[in-house]
């Protein structure tokens, strides 16, 4: 039945919106009749539609399951918001206390609870298994699904009990989704949730407003990053530098320097730093300088540029982080300073971690390095690492399309002469 129902209607009925966005409909009619459903789309595609509006549509509770707290909180108000119907959404995890997880349980026994977010630990959890094996369950959703694999950019343990554990709750289709789309990574995913025969829906990763460049990484780098800002005044930008340490450095003395800027990092107090977070958010300040701490969900359409003051770990990483410019389409400058002293500190720095993880770190930091020394189109390398293949000759907006190497080399000699 489900199957043939009226999709853009039900859309607009629950969410408001007039069309659907890329593949969805495509995703949530596979989802609708049954089949497994394997999902690559890059961050801000749409994702949880995909799953929120099938909830709604079937039988039973969808378990989606989530690696963070804060996004969980923030989707769960979202579902509320549009309905009137008390208890459609919910969440289970360490933040619950024990009433409020048995007034979740009871609205679920009750049917009135279509989705139901769950962290991955409390997913483990043995009570909450128990519990969950007497519900019925239309599908599960596991979202982040990269957190799956050590080749993905946030890796959780935790996350490879989710098989298991569904077969103990009990069998019901499942849709993976995740917007880290390499090769490593997707094989990974499936192997693991048992679902390789799972249908697949991957949109194109390429960001053709997002402009890239590299540039090299020298003794002035503090200056350059100064005279970009400046030449982009009132425009919002990220920094993003390895190092807490370095984050309060560049941060004073971007101060010092007439910037508006405030430091994020995990190791401010929350207080402090959501303050800074929401600065940013509100405009009353232009510039974060943050670790890769920052960013996550965080909704910002109009991010003027992203810098890398150090050299990001992996090119994954590089693509999410530069991922958060130019989210409304418009202009999206990413600029990253690379140096070989940064790549053989990061090496060094690896050295004291397991040697499977070491084995990791440094070919994900070999693939960083290749792009950034590479003459070829960014976008083009980029793209590759997540298996699609570029064609065009010319993206015409990263730095290696604008200014070939080659006319630099001749430049240089001609200088030389
Ligand atoms: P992802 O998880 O892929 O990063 P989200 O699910 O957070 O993306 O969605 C990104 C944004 O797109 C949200 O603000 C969401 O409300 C919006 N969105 C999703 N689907 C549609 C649609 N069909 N029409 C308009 N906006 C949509
Ligand atoms: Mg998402």
């Amino acid at each position: 039945m489900a199957e043939n129902i009226n999709l853009v209607a039900a859309l607009k009925k629950y969410f408001g919106f007039d069309t659907f966005k890329g593949n969805q409909e495509a995703i949530i009619r596979n989802l609708l009749s049954g089949k497994d459903t394997f999902v690559l789309m890059p961050t801000g595609g749409g994702k949880s539609l995909c799953y929120q509006l099938p909830s709604l549509l079937m039988d039973g509770t969808a378990i989606v399951i989530s690696p963070l707290i804060a996004l969980m909180k923030n989707q769960v108000d979202a579902m509320r918001n549009f309905s009137e119907e008390d208890g459609i959404a919910h969440f289970i995890n360490s933040s619950l206390t024990k009433s409020a997880t048995d007034q979740v349980k009871a609205d679920i026994m009750a049917g009135k609870t279509k989705l139901l977010y769950v962290a991955p630990e409390s997913l483990t959890k043995e009570e909450n298994v128990d519990f969950l094996r007497h519900v019925k369950i239309s599908f599960y959703a596991v979202d982040e699904a990269h957190c799956i694999s050590e080749w993905g950019h946030d890796f959780r343990p935790e996350y490879r009990r989710i098989r298991p554990i569904i077969n103990e709750i009990g069998k019901a289709p499942v849709i993976a989704l995740t917007a880290t789309a390499t090769p490593k990574v997707k094989m990974d995913i499936q192997k693991n949730l048992g679902m390789m025969d799972a249908t697949e829906f991957r949109s194109s990763f390429n960001r053709p407003n997002l402009y890239y460049e590299v540039r090299a990484k020298t003794a002035n780098v503090d200056k350059d990053i100064i005279k970009f800002i400046k030449q982009n005044e009132g425009k919002s930008g990220i920094i993003y530098c390895l190092s807490r340490k370095k984050v309060e450095e560049l941060t004073e003395i971007l101060l010092a320097n007439g910037i508006k800027a405030r430091a994020y990092h995990a190791g401010m107090d929350s207080a402090t730093r959501n303050g800074n977070q929401d600065a940013f958010l509100k405009e009353d300040i232009d510039v974060i300088v943050a670790t890769i701490a920052f960013g996550m969900g965080i909704d910002k359409p109009d991010v003027r540029f992203v810098i890398h003051y150090d050299v990001p770990k992996s090119l994954e990483g590089y693509y999410q982080e530069t991922g958060r410019a130019g989210r409304d389409g418009g202009e999206g400058q990413c600029i990253t300073f690379y140096s070989n002293k940064d790549l053989q500190k990061l090496e060094k720095f690896m050295q004291g971690k397991p040697i499977s993880e070491q084995e990791i770190g440094r070919q994900l930091l070999q693939e960083t390095a290749a792009y950034a020394e590479s003459s070829v189109c960014r976008r083009k390398i980029l793209l590759h690492y997540f298996g699609e293949e570029y064609t065009e000759d010319n993206c015409g907006n990263c730095d290696n399309c604008l200014n070939p190497k080659k006319q630099v080399e001749a430049q240089d000699s001609l200088c030389a002469v």
